[in-house]
This record gives C-alpha cells, sequence and structure tokens, in this order.
C-alpha cells in the first residue's frame, strides 16, 4: 500500500470493546492476569507495554518500511538507548555537524562509561572511509544535518559501516519517512526526533527507533526501552499517532513552502548563502534529488553583517516566531550560535529556518519586510 494510505491504517483498528473507530487512550498502568496466570492481551504494566504504545510502533514500523518499532520519551532518550546497547571500548563515529545534543550525550554521557567517539565531516565520503576503525561498532548519520543541511549518501556510508561490522543508524528527523527511507539504503535503524515533523504540532515530545530486521541488536534495545524506562506516556502515544495520519500530506506542503522561501532567499542581496538541499546549488543536490522524494521544510541562511545583522532580521520578524525546534505547522526562525552556546561551530550569521504551513507569500512577504 502507498504512504499515504498507510499513514492513515497502520495500527488502526475499530476498538473490539466499544465499536469506536478511534482508539481510546488507555491509561491503565496494569493489566489483570487471568486464574491460570496468562496475562490474554499480551499487557503486563505498562513500562513493557501498552495498547497506545503497540498501536504507534506498528505504525511506525510499517511507515518506515521496518520490522519493528520502540517508541521513547524523547529522541534523546531514543539516541540514548542506541548508544547504551554498546559496550565500553567500542567506537562511535559521530557527523561533524550532528545535532547538539546528540554529540553532547555522546561526548558527555557516554565518553566516561567507555564509548570512543570521534567526528567526522559525512558530506565526504573519503573521510569517512578514513576514519572507520576496525573497532567501530557505530556510524551515526544525520541527513540532511543540523543545521547547515548537510547531505550524507545513505546507501554508501552504511556500506562501509557494514564492510566493519558496524551498524549504521540515521537520524531521520529532519526528513521523516515521507521524504528519505534509510532502512532500504542499507541503514540498520532509523532513529526520530517525533517531536518534530511526526508530531507536527509543536505539542508534544517524543522519540522512536526503527529496525530493518527485529535482530539481536533490535532486542536489546527493547530491552534498554522497558527495563531503563523512557517510554512515551499512552497519551503522547496517541497523540502521536492522530498526528501522523496526516504526516504525508503535512510534508508536501512543507517541501512546497521550504523551496519557495528558498528561492526569495536566495535572491536577496542581504542573504550571503542559503542552504537548501533542493537548490541547485547545494553541494548536496545530487546525492539529496537521489535518496529523497522531496527537500523538507528545513532551511538555514547566512545573514550579511554578521552575528547582530542576523539578530536584527530575527528581531523584525512578525509571522514567525523567534523560538527553537522545528517541525509544526507555525513557522520558526531561530539564531543557533547564541542557543548553543560558546562550543558551538554554528556560523555566527546563521539562522534556521523551520517553514511552516502559512500561506508562503505571507512568509516571504515577512521576511522580506525583516531583511529590509
Ligand atoms: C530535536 C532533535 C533531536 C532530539 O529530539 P528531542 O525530542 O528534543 O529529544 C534529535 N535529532 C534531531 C535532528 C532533532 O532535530
Amino acid at each position: 500500500m502507498q504512504l499515504e494510505t498507510r499513514a492513515v491504517h497502520a495500527g488502526r483498528q475499530v476498538d473490539p470493546a466499544t465499536g469506536a473507530v478511534m482508539p481510546p487512550i488507555h491509561l491503565s498502568t496494569t493489566f489483570e492476569r487471568d486464574a491460570d496466570g496468562a496475562y490474554p492481551h499480551g499487557y503486563i504494566y505498562t513500562r513493557s507495554g501498552n495498547p497506545n504504545r503497540q498501536a504507534l510502533e506498528q505504525c511506525l514500523a510499517q511507515l518506515e518500511g521496518g520490522a519493528a518499532a520502540a517508541a521513547f520519551s524523547s529522541g534523546m532518550a531514543a539516541t540514548m538507548a542506541v548508544l547504551q546497547a554498546f559496550q565500553p571500548g567500542d567506537h562511535v563515529l559521530l557527523p561533524a555537524d550532528v545535532y547538539y545534543g546528540t554529540r553532547k550525550l555522546a561526548q558527555e554521557i557516554f565518553r566516561p562509561w567507555g564509548l570512543a567517539v570521534s567526528t567526522v565531516d559525512m558530506a565526504d565520503l573519503e573521510q569517512v572511509r578514513a576514519a572507520i576503525q576496525p573497532q567501530t561498532r557505530l556510524v551515526w548519520v544525520e541527513t540532511p544535518s543540523n543545521p547547515l543541511l548537510k547531505i550524507t549518501d545513505i546507501a554508501a556510508v552504511a556500506e562501509m559501516a557494514h564492510r566493519v561490522g558496524a551498524r549504521c543508524v540515521v537520524d531521520n528527523t529532519w526528513a521523516t519517512p515521507v521524504l528519505q527511507q534509510p532502512l532500504s539504503l542499507g541503514a540498520d535503524l532509523a532513529m526520530h526526533a517525533t517531536t518534530k515533523y511526526l508530531g507536527g504540532h509543536s505539542d508534544l515530545l517524543g522519540g522512536a527507533l526503527i529496525a530493518r530486521e527485529e535482530d539481536d541488536f533490535f532486542l536489546r534495545i527493547r530491552e534498554i526501552q522497558a527495563t531503563g524506562g523512557a517510554v512515551p506516556s499512552p497519551f503522547d502515544c496517541w497523540l502521536l499517532l492522530r498526528s501522523i495520519r496526516t504526516l504525508p500530506y503535512r510534508m508536501r506542503a512543507h517541501c512546497h513552502n521550504g523551496l519557495a522561501v528558498a528561492r526569495f532567499l536566495q535572491e536577496h542581496p542581504r542573504v550571503e548563502a542559503v542552504h537548501y538541499p533542493g537548490l541547485a546549488s547545494h553541494p548536496g543536490h545530487t546525492v539529496a534529488a537521489r535518496q529523497m522524494q522531496g527537500f523538507g521544510g528545513m532551511l538555514s541562511i547566512q545573514v550579511a553583517g554578521g552575528a547582530d545583522a542576523a539578530m536584527a532580521v530575527a528581531s523584525r520578524v512578525r509571522l514567525f516566531t523567534r523560538a527553537t525546534s522545528l517541525g509544526g505547522v507555525e513557522s520558526l526562525i531561530e539564531h543557533r550560535a547564541s542557543v548553543e552556546g560558546p562550543a558551538s561551530t554554528t556560523p555566527p550569521n546563521l539562522l534556521r529556518l523551520s517553514v511552516g504551513l502559512e500561506h508562503p507569500d505571507d512568509l516571504i512577504a515577512d521576511l522580506a519586510q525583516a531583511l529590509g
């Protein structure tokens, strides 16, 4: 079945108890045993399993074309479960411009636990080849990257990882399964901050891992999920599943608006650079066009005149909201360097835009007046 159909129907069934067309929210933390000790519905305690979470996980697995999925209480909790599945001494390779929280987690929490962590420019395959070591067990990919929208060739990196017996995990948050299917390109796991496009309305926090195969590695992650307990609440699972029903149509509009805004900004004299993989001038455009079905609603720009000029543009917007995060119906603008702090490697004149579902003409008019 096509993606739109899967998005509507995966994990959905008419409630057998009431005939409700849409699922009830099962807040109960505990489930009754039969007299003989059996658990007739398969649920015991909601940390290890809950009907709302199971429906969500079934839907996520079908959307990504995976064998199984595990839902978490945040994107970082999902990333943490991946890192926890490795052993002291294992080497983890990250993209140099990986999501700020991912780098912080790997370097500040997992280095002291014994993981060896290094970073490389993953848009450059020669550098990736040189950075993979015999003890590399995980190659983490994030494409498009944050905040420079660099593009990594997923199939090529997955193959390099597999040659030394390492796993390849792709943070697919910015692309979503609508625009990019990492598992079909050879990745072992797709990761999502469902907080972003999958949630889509800036009102829930969540994460997910979807596995190509339900192998020992994924069973270990399941164990970490249920035992560690960083699981989403039944209400968050319900809300996320509701949001996913419209994901393919929302993504189409995000792509349409993103491209319109990028094209406008590319021509603007006060904009030094536009980072959007949908522009033919973007260095990753060819790879993006091959492995993505659309270029998404995220872009970043570098404003002429440095950090102060960028902050001034952000101060003048009226329709865009100055806030972090992304993927909601509302457009957001953010000066990344000042959010990331002194250790940031982000250019100081960079503004990141999450282009929402307003009419693109209104968004362009707002940016035009803010750029002056
Ligand atoms: C937001 C984000 C995360 C972290 O997700 P949280 O839900 O905030 O924990 C990870 N990766 C990317 C690319 C993100 O945008």
